[in-house]
Parts: C-alpha cells; structure tokens; sequence
C-alpha cells in the first residue's frame, strides 16, 4: 500500500485538513529558521498558536483531526505529517512521550486530571518540537477543572500546544474558547463515508448501506460495515415503533432497549473495570500480598495492628473511589449506546415522513424501508412529526439530566409514540 499522510485519514474534511496543514507548515522547522529568531513565542509570526478547539458533531472525528495535527506538528520531514516516521507513528498510537491524552472516565472531567495536564504542558517537549495537550471532552470540564485550565491557557508554555475537543463551541465556557481557534468539522456525507470503508476493503453494498445508516458517524459505520452483532442491535431498535400495541408491549420495548444499551456497556467495562480492581487491590498490598502484612505484625503485634488497620481504611477508599468512577464510565457508556438507539429512531421516522410527503431523498435506513413504508402507511404525517419529536425530546432530556433515570424516560417515549 502506499504511504499515507495523516491528512489523508481525515474523512470529508477538505478545509479542516487544509487549515492544519497550513498551520503544521507554519510551526515547522525550516519555517521557523526563516522568519528569524529573538522576540515573541516560537511560531507567533506564523500563525502558529498555543491552543485549538476542535468541534464538529460526535463522530465526524474531532480527536483524529487533533491527533492528526499533533502527528504533524512532531513529524520530522518535510512536508509535515507524513503519517511513516517516528514522530507520526507514535503520536498516532498514543505512545508518544510529548503527547498527552486526557479523556474523562465519566460523565465529567475533573480538576485533578486537569491540573496534571498543566503540570505536565510546563515541562519542554523531549523528542519531539512541541508538548501536546488533548483533551478529548473539554465539553465535560468541571468548574474548577475548566478555571485550572484557564490559567495554563493564558500564560501557555512556550511549546506547549493545547487540543480541546467538543461537540460545539456553545459546550465550552466563553472564556476558554476566547482564547482558543476553532476548528469546526462538518458531518461526513454518506458519500465520504461510503469511500472511506470501500478503502478499507468493504463490500460496495455493505458500504453504502452502512455509510448511510451511520448518518455520518465514522466509527460507527465501520461497526456496522463489519460487526453482525451491531447490524443486529440497529434491527431491533427499528423494529420497535412496529411493536408498540399495547402498554404492556411499550413497556416491554423500552425494558429491551435499556436492557440492550447495559449489555453493551456491561460488554464494554467488564473487563476493564477488573483489572483495575486487582490491579489496585495489588498495588495497595490487600488481597494477594496481604499475608505479608500479617507476618510483620506478629513480629511487633500492637504497632502492626494500628499500622494495618491504617492501610485496610486507606485501601478501603481508594477502592470505593475506583468503584464510583467504574460505576460513571458505566453510565457513560449506557447513556452513549442508548443515544445511537434514538438516533436510529429518530431516522426511521424521518424516514416515515419522506415517505408519506413523497420527498425526493435517499432514505436512511434504505435496508428498512418495509418497516418505514408499514409505518407510513399506518399513520399521518402529523403523527410522525409528532413521534419524531419525541424521539428528540427524550435525547435531549437524557443528555441534560444527569438524574434521570433511563427507563423511566424511555419508557414515556414508547407511551408517546404509540399514542403520538
Ligand atoms: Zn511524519
């Protein structure tokens, strides 16, 4: 295969690309050297700035776009981010030693991941040009996390370059996009994605029908391109509206939807969550090594009892704190799975509508038009407007209330849509 730049890898977002570009040449090397040395911040004429935001709509690529452009600002030819030499490779694989990454565990992002960061964007950059500073959800900053982070990015380190990544610029405090540039990605048409996966050597059907279904979200489509289990669960969620007879059967619907979004994220933790636990356990000396504690106190009973008792209070907490972030990853990731579901709705009955106002477009869910045409033809236009509505309203409202409880608020959106 031939090389590819990271340019290359970023899909349908030709004036994003070429903004980085521009500015990854502007803070290289040989660019430098020319404009002169002495006076002002490194790359400061170039156009060259200490911090980005990277905004777009989940999905289109915002973290591949900033990594992207961290790869080029540490690649070490000409022109920047060749995507082969060692700069590149090991930003793009999260090894590099001048990148960090910060993603939240949970919902949110706290002061104490944020100050490392600070700490760590002080400290000059040790193989490559520039210290780089992603953080993956500036949308999720705490108060205190966001000011902590203020203050780095108003006094910034001369190489340090920070990368905040959001949803939009209205999810990022007014004082901290002030000081950033935006980048603003636009949602990958069904065509861009379509071409992404035939280069991945995806079957042109499987291709096109993924690519539209994703609705613009990259990694999806390569899930649905390539894993039956997630052709399956998009299935079930379509086939909902169509199953909505009785109270009985929406209670039902929304049990099975909840009950599918914590499978995934039971898929997604499980794993993880134990290895830190023992991981954690092992590195506080219970469990494993415990027996080593109880041989020192019986060489000194009194002493080592207070000391152990210490270490098991301490190690208790450490564990109820992992527990707590376990226990928000995990709700992350139902509330993620269950958004995607009512996305997927949300296309059907855009679908619906199309259908019954004969709407020259291409359907979403082109794979589904039976369950489309069913509904369409069970149903008026008014109706589907309203059922699309709702569909909207509960994301909404699980997106903006981190009480409520998700079945509850699923369970009123099937009632809704059966009587909508
Ligand atoms: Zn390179």
């Amino acid at each position: 295969m031939s090389p590819v730049t990271v340019w290359e890898t970023l899909v349908g977002q030709e004036a994003v690309v070429a903004t980085l570009r521009a500015a990854a040449v502007a803070a290289s090397p040989g660019i430098l050297a020319a404009a002169g040395s002495g006076g002002g911040p490194a790359g400061a004429r170039s156009g060259m700035t200490h911090s980005w935001l990277f905004t777009g709509p989940s999905g289109a690529g915002r973290q591949e776009a900033a990594r992207a452009f961290a790869a080029g600002l540490n690649c070490e030819r000409e022109p920047p981010g060749c995507g082969e030499c060692a700069g590149c490779h090991t930003v793009l694989t999260d090894t590099a030693t001048d990148l960090r990454t910060v993603t939240p565990e949970g919902l949110s992002l706290g002061v104490k991941d944020v100050r490392a960061l600070v700490r760590d964007a002080a400290s000059a950059p040790t193989a490559g040009r520039w210290r780089i500073l992603l953080l993956t959800d500036a949308d999720r900053l705490t108060e205190a996390a966001a000011n902590a982070l203020l203050k780095a990015l108003e006094e910034p380190a001369e190489r340090a370059v920070f990368l905040l990544c959001a949803p939009s610029i209205e999810d990022v405090l007014p004082t901290i996009r002030s000081r950033c540039r935006t980048v603003a990605l636009r949602l990958p048409s069904a065509a861009d994605v379509r071409d992404m996966l035939l280069r991945e050597g995806i079957d042109e059907q499987v291709a096109q029908t993924a690519a539209r279904a994703s609705q613009g979200h990259l990694a999806l489509a390569r899930r649905l391109a390539t894993d039956e289990a997630a052709r399956e669960h998009r299935a079930a969620v379509l086939r909902i509206p169509g199953r909505l007879g009785r109270v009985g059967d929406c209670l039902a619907a929304a049990a099975d939807l909840v009950g599918a979004a914590n499978a995934d994220a039971e898929a997604a933790n499980a794993e993880r969550d134990e290895v830190e636990t023992e991981a954690l356990k092992t590195a506080l000396g219970v469990g494993a090594t415990a027996t080593g504690g109880k041989s020192r106190s019986a060489r000194a009973p009194k002493a080592g009892a207070k000391a152990r008792s210490m270490v098991v209070r301490g190690a208790a907490g450490a564990l109820k704190e992992l527990e707590r972030t376990q226990k928000s990853r995990g709700r992350r990731t139902i509330l993620d799975s269950l958004d995607r579901a009512l996305v997927d709705l949300a296309g059907l009955y855009r679908d619906v509508l199309a259908e019954q106002l004969g709407a020259p477009v291409d359907p979403i869910h082109a794979d589904h038009a039976a369950e489309a045409a069913g509904l369409a033809a069970a149903s008026t236009p008014e109706q589907t407007l309203r059922r699309l509505e709702a569909v909207l309203a509960t994301r909404a409202a699980l997106a903006d209330n981190p009480g409520l409880v998700p079945l509850l608020a699923v369970e009123s959106l099937t009632l809704a849509l059966r009587d909508g």
